[in-house]
């Protein structure tokens, strides 16, 4: 498979999230954990930082969780100009807890009613776009 991400790639990185991105281009939501100790390693690293493995398993997690914390963006910033049109729009951090509480940033679906701390959120991928600067994306929508 040809990711289309790559071609966009934002400069800087290191490359641990790769198989982050390439697995949402799949349709899958998956997140690194040790190959020997098991722990959950999101932000993705390279090594793993409880027991020092360089071995990593990248496993399919269900989008379920809470909202950790969440914002409201009234303005379009010079990085964000392609959401412009969709503003205001919550950007939401849901901690995830099938992947031991990994906290995994996206924007808001559907509409913000009931958005607070805690709430829980379920998450579903958007296929790479202009909005997302070529990237695919995580989406969180709250559970009614
Ligand atoms: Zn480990």
């Amino acid at each position: 498979m040809e990711y289309e991400f790559y071609a966009h790639r934002i400069t800087g990185g290191i490359g641990a999230d790769d198989r982050f991105w390439e697995s949402l281009e799949e349709g899958e939501f998956r997140l690194p954990r040790c190959a020997d100790c098991k722990r959950w390693m999101w932000p993705a690293h390279f090594r793993c930082g409880q027991c020092g493995s360089w071995e990593q398993l990248w496993e399919p997690v269900e989008m379920s969780g809470r909202i950790y914390s969440w914002t409201r963006a009234h303005y379009a910033f010079d990085r964000t100009k392609e959401r412009t049109e969709d503003l205001p729009y919550v950007v939401v951090v849901a901690e995830v807890p099938a992947a031991d509480g990994a906290r995994v940033v996206g924007v808001l679906a559907g509409p913000d009613e009931g958005v607070h701390v805690g709430a829980e959120v379920r998450g579903h991928i958007d296929p790479p776009s202009e909005k997302a600067k070529g990237y695919p994306a995580v989406r969180w929508s709250v559970v009614n």
